[in-house]
């Protein structure tokens, strides 16, 4: 894989740079957790400092909205850069033959046809006029998308800070010693923690469950889960896996709304805290209960603290991010880019949720094999 730490001239090039807004947006427009804006910092910094003119190239989920313009005055400020706003991709050519503003953001890659279907003749389109193509995004590299993986056919391509920064950690991560490894999975979504569960149970000494995750295994182990939320096609997703073996724990107490679960219990927290202290290295994704509401963030909040005293202490996940955000554990002014020094109490935060976890899995994500083309 080449890295842009490699490249010898920047000055006048023209990158295109795939970046991660994909950003939680609240009510009242703002943006509601900036730490995957930060960790784009460093790469944009590098180019722009070293003098190349940058088209930055992200999307932006629903309900958030199609379109980055109306956020674009928060981007400008958290980046501290003044960035020009590029609606269509005819314009990119427009941007790019300017004597102007040397950073340009294309407007929600996803919004145009050929994106999604990761469609050679889009990613052409796109790639003209650049030198250079600048993959940051590690969260979108499980996706097969003409901007992650088509792109690189069409132009030099080379893996920015964080594609090397998030590799290096997971990699670490899961060559710890299986011994005194402990992973906790929460959040919903069964069918992207499935096959963790499964990579894991050989790999690691504990799987702790929680949230909707372990409402899923909890049901299909024939027991009652009430009213509470489980995730579709459960049996198919969770075949293959013994849910009987002793590796894979699962809560024994709940905070309940009427028929609901929507927390782990007392018991559960202490229990896991306990597994949790006793451990050298912690992977976590997925939050433990419906952390949104206050009353149902406890034992999320208990995990929080176990893992922060962990030696080696690697999390992730959109969800993770904002509950951790909420209690106040990441600190928002001092998140770095290299491993995250300072910003929070954890080794590393992983910018990727189902990236993370193919990772994880020990899949091959496409974008990352594109860049090793
Ligand atoms: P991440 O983004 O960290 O990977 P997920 O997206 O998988 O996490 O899951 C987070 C969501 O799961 C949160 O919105 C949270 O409210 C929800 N959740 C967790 N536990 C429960 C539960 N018991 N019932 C309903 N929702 C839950
Ligand atoms: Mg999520």
């Amino acid at each position: 894989m080449k890295i842009i730490r490699g490249i010898n001239d920047l000055t006048g090039k023209k990158v295109l740079l795939r970046t991660d807004f994909d950003l939680p947006i609240l009510e009242n427009g703002m943006i509601a957790e900036i730490f995957r804006i930060k960790k784009q910092k460093e790469t944009i910094d590098y180019l722009a400092n070293k003098d190349a003119k940058i088209v930055l190239v992200a999307h932006i989920s629903p309900p958030a909205g199609g379109s980055f313009s109306a956020i674009l005055p928060q981007l400008e400020q958290i980046l501290n850069r003044k960035i020009e706003f590029i609606r269509d991709i005819p314009d990119i050519q427009k941007f790019l033959n300017s004597s102007g503003a040397s950073i340009g953001l294309l407007d929600n890659i996803r919004n145009f046809k050929g994106e999604k279907e990761n469609d050679e003749s889009f990613a052409s389109e796109l790639a003209k006029g650049f030198d250079i193509y600048v993959n940051n995004a590690f969260a979108v590299c499980h996706r097969n998308q003409a901007s992650v993986s088509a792109i690189t056919s069409f132009l030099p391509s080379y893996a920015g800070f964080l594609i090397e920064e998030e590799i290096r950690n997971l990699q670490k991560a899961m060559s710890a010693p299986i011994e005194d490894k402990v992973i906790i999975i929460g959040g919903a979504k069964a069918s992207t923690k499935a096959p963790v569960i499964k990579n894991f149970l050989d790999k690691a000494e504990m799987i702790l469950l929680g949230g909707v995750v372990a409402n899923d295994v909890i049901k299909q182990k024939g027991y009652d889960v009430g009213d509470s939320l489980v995730d579709e096609n459960v049996a198919e997703v969770l075949a293959g896996i013994d849910l009987n073996n002793p590796k894979i724990v699962i809560p024994e107490d709940f905070n309940l709304s009427g028929e609901r679960i929507l927390d782990i219990g007392p018991k559960t927290a202490e229990r896991y805290s306990r597994i949790i202290s006793n451990a050298k290295t912690v992977i976590w994704n997925g939050p433990m209960g419906m952390f949104e509401k206050e009353e149902f963030s406890k034992g999320t909040k208990a995990v929080a603290e176990a893992v922060i005293g962990v030696r080696n202490s690697i999390i992730g996940g959109g969800d993770t991010i904002s509950a951790i955000g909420k209690l106040g554990l990441i600190d928002p002014d001092s998140i770095s880019f290299q491993d995250n020094y300072g910003a929070s109490k954890f080794t590393f935060i992983s910018t990727g949720g189902g990236a993370m976890l193919e990772f994880l899995a020990g899949n091959v994500l496409p974008g990352i094999r594109a860049l090793q083309k």
